[in-house]
C-alpha cells in the first residue's frame, strides 16, 4: 500500500523489498521442499519395508572377514583399510599361525609384520597400528580387546567404523552402525542420507534404523554393494530393492 510523506507526497513500496521477500519466499520454499524430500526418504514404512527386503535377500549377512575372536577380527579390520576382506583373509591365514596372540603382535619384528601384510596395501603405517594397538591391549587391558566405544578409540588406528566392526560382530554390542564405501553409496542411493561425511552418515542412519538392527543392516548394505549395487553399473534389474530405490544412476 502506498504511503504519504511528511511533505504529502504518495511514497511507493521499495522495488528492493519485493525483491528481498521473493528471495526469502524462495528460500522457505527450498526449505520446505528439501525436508519433504528428506521425510519422503526416510519415513518409518519406507524404512521397515527397506528393512524387510534386506532381510529377505540377506538373512545371514555377517563380517567376511575371517577371525577366530574378538583381537583377530579388529587386526583383520585394521588390514582391510583400502583393500579386499578377500585380500586379507589371504593373508591373514598364515598371520595368524605365526603371531597366535596380541604380545606376539605387540613386540614382533617390524620389518618382518612390514613385509607379511604388504599385499594388503599401506603396511608401513598398518604395521605401526597392528604393533601399537596389540601393545595397548596387553599393557593396558590385560590382553583383552575392549567392549567400549570409548576404550576401543583409544588404540591406534582405530576409528569408529572399526570399533563398530568389533563391538558389533565379536560382541554383539550395537554401539553405532559400520560406515564404509558401500555403506555410504547405498544409503545415498536408498535416500536415507544426504550426507557425504561418514560420521554424520553413521548418526543419520542411527536415527532412523532401529537399534536392534544397527549389526546386520550395515552388513546386509555392504553385501548389497558387493553382489548387486556396485558404484559403477548397479544391477538394478535384480535388485530387491528396485521398487524402493530413486537413485539418480539407476540402470533401469
Ligand atoms: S535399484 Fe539399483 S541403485 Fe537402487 S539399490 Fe538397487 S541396485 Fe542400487
Amino acid at each position: 500500500m502506498a504511503t504519504r510523506t511528511k511533505s504529502g507526497k504518495k511514497k511507493s513500496p521499495k522495488p528492493a523489498r519485493r525483491g528481498k521477500s521473493a528471495a526469502r519466499k524462495a528460500i522457505a520454499a527450498k526449505k520446505t521442499s528439501a525436508k519433504a524430500a528428506s521425510a519422503a526418504g526416510t519415513n518409518p514404512q519406507r524404512v521397515a519395508a527397506i528393512l524387510a527386503k534386506l532381510d529377505e535377500a540377506y538373512p545371514d549377512a555377517t563380517c567376511e572377514l575371517q577371525h577366530a575372536n574378538a583381537f583377530q577380527l579388529l587386526i583383520s579390520t585394521i588390514l582391510s583399510a583400502q583393500c579386499t576382506d578377500v585380500r586379507v583373509n589371504q593373508v591373514t591365514q598364515q598371520l595368524y599361525k605365526k603371531y597366535a596372540t596380541p604380545a606376539a603382535f605387540a613386540y614382533a619384528n617390524p620389518a618382518e609384520l612390514e613385509k607379511e601384510i604388504r599385499p594388503t596395501g599401506f603396511f608401513r603405517n598398518k604395521t605401526k597400528s597392528v604393533m601399537g594397538a596389540s601393545k595397548a591391549i596387553v599393557e593396558k587391558f590385560g590382553g583383552q580387546v575392549p567392549r567400549t566405544m570409548e576404550e576401543l578409540l583409544t588404540l591406534p588406528g582405530v576409528a569408529r567404523k572399526t570399533a563398530n566392526v568389533v563391538l558389533g560382530t565379536a560382541y554383539g554390542i550395537a554401539s553405532g552402525i559400520v560406515v564404509d564405501t558401500h555403506v555410504i553409496r547405498l544409503s545415498q542411493r536408498l535416500e536415507l542420507t544426504r550426507d557425504e561425511d561418514p560420521k554424520k552418515i553413521e548418526q543419520d542412519l542411527m536415527t532412523v534404523i532401529p537399534q536392534n538392527k544397527w549389526i546386520r543392516f550395515s552388513h546386509q548394505l555392504i553385501w548389497h554393494g558387493r553382489r548387486v549395487c556396485a558404484a559403477r553399473k548397479p544391477k538394478c534389474a535384480e535388485c530387491s530393492l528396485e521398487t524402493l530405490c530413486n537413485a539418480p544412476d539407476k540402470t533401469v
